[in-house]
């Protein structure tokens, strides 16, 4: 079985670039648990022991980790078998996965091999919409990266709480801001891989205590007289016609399946999200890569001249040109005489995007937007795009991501046969009305 999964992968791989790393040969399901009979996938910046781990980036080549994360862990101990690292932006910078290592393959959208995949979990999207095998995949969201390649390769995504699943063994793009989580290709896999990672772990210092919770019970329930806030700026400038029509569609259904629906307002985060998430995400980036300097991990180059002239040259070499511009825009930001400006400042914007939500769910079980304001660009079109247009992307994805909030892709229908996702977001913690909207929309 293992052997013809391996050989199914590769091919895939082939004409996809779905994985950086793909293992040889491959243990047969031997342990019984929850998870016998998957086939998991796991996003590159995750560590799975003796498979080499780079999280995209060439500085990274060669890294083989002596030990599994967390999730990894957690997954093998329930019987699911690793079948590989998923491609992914090189750290999780973008939002297209076209900003791979320098010595790596963009992955393709399985719909149209000239759109991407969306990012920066690509990989980890098109392989499961790509496969036919019973699959999970493990990805990893900083700011949407979960939601938004889910939404362009037309598979459920979720984005958990900060702090509910370990993030022991993550190569840290932002600390703040990472969290762990599912993609499969329906929601009662994505709720049975949540009850096999979540849980808290004392190796990781975020890692909440909170008791172990079945999510697959959630799947039973309805959603009457839920209450739904539909996010008004969501549906407004900049956003495709379709994608609009084909959300409010989806959101009728479930009123007519019992639920309350308003629309509501988030001004703050429509306003602020995106500058204070980028300014903090690419500040505590820029201090995350320093540790790549050619002295412990990856790549080492003839280590010969001053310190200075030894790190530059590694990290000129080995770099992408998205993880320089990071590591410029957010040293800046940190900067003495800046950061009260930048940094210090989007922090306080940060507590103030947070009150907004919380006022909200005072209210609302869950809000529901669209999860992209379009459906997967070409890489034509990408070319043509500047660095705050790449960026303004996410400007949906990055609210509920500053917030720390559960937040879910759900594919719900098709523009020039491409995939369209509605995104839900809940009260942190409340994983499981997530699901609930999620099976609504299937029954
Ligand atoms: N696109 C966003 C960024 O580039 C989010 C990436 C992520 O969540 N890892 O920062």
């Amino acid at each position: 079985m293992s052997e013809k999964i391996i050989k199914e992968v590769g091919e895939i791989n082939k004409e996809y670039n779905y994985f950086n790393e793909i293992p040889k040969d491959l243990e047969e399901h031997l342990v019984k648990g929850k998870l016998s009979g998957y086939f998991v996938s796991i996003k590159d910046c995750i560590v799975v022991k003796d498979m080499e781990s780079r999280a995209g980036s060439k500085i990274l080549s060669g890294y083989k980790p002596v030990f599994d994360a967390g999730v990894a862990e957690k997954i093998k101990k329930e019987g699911g078998i690793i079948i590989g690292k998923t491609a992914q932006d090189e750290f999780g910078f973008g939002s297209f996965s076209k900003n791979v290592g320098v010595d790596m393959k963009i992955p393709l959208n399985p719909f149209d091999r000239e759109r991407c995949c969306g990012g920066s979990s690509g990989g980890s999207a098109g392989i499961t919409q790509k496969a036919l095998f019973k699959h999970i995949s493990i990805a990893e969201s900083t700011g949407g990266s979960i939601v938004c390649p889910a939404s362009f390769c037309g598979v459920y995504g979720l984005c958990p709480t900060y702090g509910l699943v370990s993030r022991y063994g993550l190569m840290d793009y932002a600390n703040s801001l990472d969290k762990i989580g599912p993609m499969a290709k329906n929601v009662e896999d994505i709720a049975l891989a949540l009850s096999v990672i979540a849980g808290y772990d004392e190796r990781d210092s975020t890692s909440v205590k909170r008791d172990k919770e079945d999510y697959s019970q959630y799947l039973k329930r309805d959603i009457k007289g839920m209450k739904i806030g539909l996010i008004k700026e969501a549906f407004g400038e900049g956003v495709d016609e379709e994608v609009k029509k084909k959300i409010n569609e989806k959101v009728k259904e479930l009123e007519e399946k019992g639920a309350k629906v308003e629309e509501v307002s988030l001004p703050l985060n429509a306003k602020y999200s995106l500058a204070a998430y980028y300014i903090i995400a690419m500040s505590e980036a820029s201090t995350n890569l320093a540790k790549f300097c050619g002295m412990r991990y990856g790549k080492h180059e003839k280590l010969e001249g001053g310190f200075n002239e030894y790190f530059s040259k590694v990290r000129s070499a080995n770099f992408g040109v998205e993880a320089k511009r990071r590591i410029i825009i957010g040293t800046f930001a940190r900067m003495s005489g800046f950061r009260d400006a930048y940094y210090i400042k989007s922090l306080k914007v940060r507590t103030k995007l947070i009150e907004e939500y919380k006022k909200m769910f005072e209210r609302f079980d869950v809000l529901i937007s669209p999860t992209m304001p379009v459906i997967a660009p070409k890489f034509s079109e990408i070319e043509k795009m500047t660095p705050l247009e790449n960026y303004m992307m996410d400007i949906l994805t990055v609210g509920p991501n500053l917030a720390g909030l559960p937040h879910m892709n759900i594919p719900v229908g098709f523009k020039e046969k491409m995939p369209i996702g509605l995104m839900v977001i809940g009260n942190h913690f409340d994983e499981g009305k997530l699901f609930q909207i999620g099976k609504e929309l299937k029954r």
